[in-house]
């Protein structure tokens, strides 16, 4: 499948109707994002920006971290690049931010609860991508990861504009800022999910943990229904839903995103051709189908069927 897909996408994100999507790569180094450029991604959708500093034992400077940035934009001037502040804790431990031992760390201090009690590293961090944008010429954005209210996304923008960042937004992967998506969207520019802590949130099933594997599969009704809560809000704000999980990468699963509003979807660059391919196969109106059989289905066979069935 991925061989025909890469032989019928022409690289642009549309569906056969003119409806545009974004379709955008997942990057983490300079080496992912000369593929995901190489691969016909229109920009970059997920930064990891904790990606570049995994080793680092002491935080980097704001010179460091300005160069590791403008290297990893360096293949999208004039592109729009997500860059995802720092995503410290649980599943990604970072030496310079390392918590107080908890017992439940993917329930802990992480992500962008780590700023709350630095936020210094954050505003440096910020100051850096600023600099790396103006270096580079993409049309960066800044996004926080582990947003769980309105309050927090809304202090989040306000120190993304102080740095002087086009663009701010928050990623929606805890299942109570799903809840309030319409609270959210009213102070930030746009959301993207993050179906794989989504689901694990959702499920209170450990992504990391084989043995539950089954209930993190993005195909889950119960998810896919709180996905359409945060689809709404995006439709009745008139801002972008991007979706960065690995559900985006699931080319008929990215037919039921778009169907439940996803304006780009941002995957990891083996699976931009597949999907590009199948967009360029569907409609809009197939799209919403396929979205509105999946959320009515009992379980994720059932709605993988019924997704299906006006493909
Ligand atoms: C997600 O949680 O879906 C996501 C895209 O972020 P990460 O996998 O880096 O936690
Ligand atoms: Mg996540």
């Amino acid at each position: 499948a991925h061989v025909a897909g890469r032989a019928s996408w022409n690289g642009v994100g549309a569906l056969r109707d003119g409806h545009r999507v974004k379709v955008l790569g997942n990057v983490g180094s300079p080496a992912d994002a000369a593929a995901a450029a190489a691969g016909g991604a229109e920009g970059v959708g997920l930064f990891r920006t904790e990606f570049c500093f995994l080793s680092a034992s002491t935080e980097p400077s704001v010179d460091d971290q300005r160069e590791a940035y403008a290297a990893v934009l360096a293949p999208f001037e004039g592109k729009p690049v997500v860059v995802r502040t720092l995503d410290a804790g649980a599943d990604k431990p970072l030496a310079f931010l390392s918590p107080d031992p908890e017992p439940n760390p993917a329930l802990g201090v992480r992500g962008l609860r780590v700023a709350f009690d630095r936020p210094d590293v954050l505003e440096r961090q910020l100051q850096a991508i600023a600099l790396a944008a103006a270096d580079t010429g993409a049309e960066v954005s800044v996004m926080a990861p582990m947003v769980a209210t309105a309050a927090e996304a809304a202090w989040f923008v306000e120190r993304a504009r102080a740095a002087g960042v086009r663009r701010a937004g928050v990623m929606i992967e805890v299942p109570a800022a799903a809840m309030v998506a319409r609270e959210v969207y009213s102070v930030v520019d746009f959301v993207s999910l993050g179906t794989n802590d989504l689901a694990q949130y959702l499920f209170a099933a450990d992504r990391q943990v084989g043995a539950v594997a089954a209930l993190n599969d993005p195909w889950q009704p119960a998810l896919l229904r709180l996905v359409k809560l945060v689809g709404d809000a995006a439709t009745a704000a008139g801002k972008p839903l991007g979706v960065c999980g690995e559900a985006a990468a699931d080319p008929l699963l990215a037919c039921v995103l778009i169907g439940l509003g996803a304006t780009s979807l941002s995957m990891n660059h083996t699976a931009l051709a597949a999907v590009g391919a199948k967009l360029a196969s569907t409609s809009f109106d197939l799209c919403q189908l396929a979205a509105r059989g999946a959320l009515g289905a009992a379980d994720p066979a059932s709605a993988k069927l019924a997704a299906r069935a006006p493909h």
